[in-house]
């Protein structure tokens, strides 16, 4: 029988969920369950050209799974008869313990228990999914993938925050970065696309969804990236202000009246596009831009200046980079926001071909001129696929 792989991503309001088989890379399966614990909650699911819905209230985390098996068996999918090698769960951090795939089991859980109060938002849900994910399906092993293990080995100079030596070590503060699954995804594909070996080309992955994060790769290895201790430094995001002056935490502090969660909260939830320009998507932002909102344009020039100056500092720490590639929800997407994050750049070698930019497609696709010593890639990004492999190399080394 093939082997089939559970991929879990399990947020504070959402579980996702996808059915798949790393080897051919086909998917079963796509769903997810939206909104659990208010009464709007929402439950889908895709089988091929099939799409199950369910409205009404999903009150927990533990119903949301049971709701999502009972989907996949009403379509078909009956989990018992798939021989499931694995279920893979997404964990954003994996702090300086775990920075490979490894087999759940309860002294993970408490060291990971330990590492909640460096990703608030993200690991407390996981462990929730994983909790009961491990109850309902007891019989198959549960394997976390960490979206922090790519940039595990990050060099000392990139990892390294110039604060107090000894509050650094005592909380654990280095930079971590994170959507570390794509990153190595995306470079292993554009790498491929060119037919080049993976540990002998420079890259600059630009991964652009509502969360954004750059890379720079050198000869496969991750050796710069724009996240850090949390997924709030670096780029400017949807609703995340990305590098901001740490000064501001203080004054805001002092002289506004505001508390330590009121500014987390802001810079997390409130800031970035949206909290320029009043919208964190970018379909709703350029239609903002061409009907005049000055605002919105002002969200869009903010963005774009941020994203080339991570641009050029990545050129410089990798001194030349082959390839340039953009992903995610954004990146894939968005013509306007790659020809303006690479305009201009001829003389550092970037040539975008602008019938190639503009053309959509869901492939792997090249977008410099015929001419440019930078090739630009588009490489649609995929971390389920990425997780449930990860999640076959550790049973079959197991
Ligand atoms: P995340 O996984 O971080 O939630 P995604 O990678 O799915 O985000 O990206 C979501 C974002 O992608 C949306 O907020 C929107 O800004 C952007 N996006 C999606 N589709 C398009 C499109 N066709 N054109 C422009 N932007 C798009």
């Amino acid at each position: 029988m093939t082997d089939t792989v559970l991929v879990i991503n399990s947020g504070s309001s959402s579980v996702k969920y996808q059915l798949i088989q790393p080897d051919s890379g086909q998917q079963l399966a796509n769903g997810m369950v939206e909104r659990i614990g208010e009464d709007s909650s929402t439950a889908t699911l895709k089988v091929g050209e099939r799409t199950l819905r369910r409205e009404g209230r999903v009150a927990d985390h533990d119903a949301a799974l049971r709701l999502a098996f009972e989907l996949s068996a009403e379509a078909g999918l009956h989990l018992d008869d798939l021989d499931l090698v694995a279920v893979g769960h997404r964990v954003v951090h994996g702090g300086k313990t775990f920075y490979r795939p490894a087999v759940i089991d309860d002294a993970m859980m408490s060291k990971l228990e330990e590492l909640a109060p460096l990703a608030p938002l993200h690991n407390p849900p996981a462990m929730v999914g994983i909790d009961v994910s491990r109850r309902i399906l007891p019989g198959v092993p549960h394997i976390a993938v960490f979206d922090t293990a790519f940039f595990h080995d990050l060099p000392a100079a990139a990892a390294t925050y110039a604060i107090e030596h000894d509050v650094a070590e005592k909380w654990h503060i280095r930079r971590y970065g994170f959507h570390g699954t794509s990153h190595e995804y995306v470079s292993r594909q554009a790498a491929d696309f060119i037919e080049r070996p993976y540990d002998s080309v420079n890259q600059i992955v630009l991964h652009l969804g509502n969360g954004a994060s750059a890379s720079a790769v050198a000869d496969g290895r991750a050796v710069d990236t724009s996240m850090g201790l949390t997924p709030l430094e670096g780029l400017v995001m949807g609703t995340r202000s990305g590098d901001i002056d740490p000064g501001i935490v203080g004054y805001l502090c002092r002289t506004a009246d505001m508390t330590i969660e009121d500014i987390d909260t802001m810079l997390n939830r409130r800031s970035g596009l949206l909290g320029l320009g009043g919208e964190n998507d970018f379909r709703k932002l350029h239609e903002l831009i061409e009907n005049g909102d000055a605002a919105a344009q002002l969200a869009y020039d903010v963005y774009i200046h941020r994203l080339r100056k991570y641009v050029g500092a990545y050129l410089a720490v990798l001194g030349t980079t082959d390839i340039i590639s953009f992903t995610a929800g954004v990146g894939e997407n968005d013509a306007a926001v790659r020809r303006d994050a690479l305009s201009g750049l001829a003389a550092l070698g970037i040539e975008l071909d602008p019938e190639l930019n503009e053309s959509p497609s869901r492939q792997p696709r090249r977008i410099s001129a015929e001419s440019s010593p930078v090739t630009v890639l588009v490489i649609p990004t995929d971390e389920e696929l990425a997780i449930a492999r990860a999640c076959v190399q550790v049973v079959r080394t197991a």
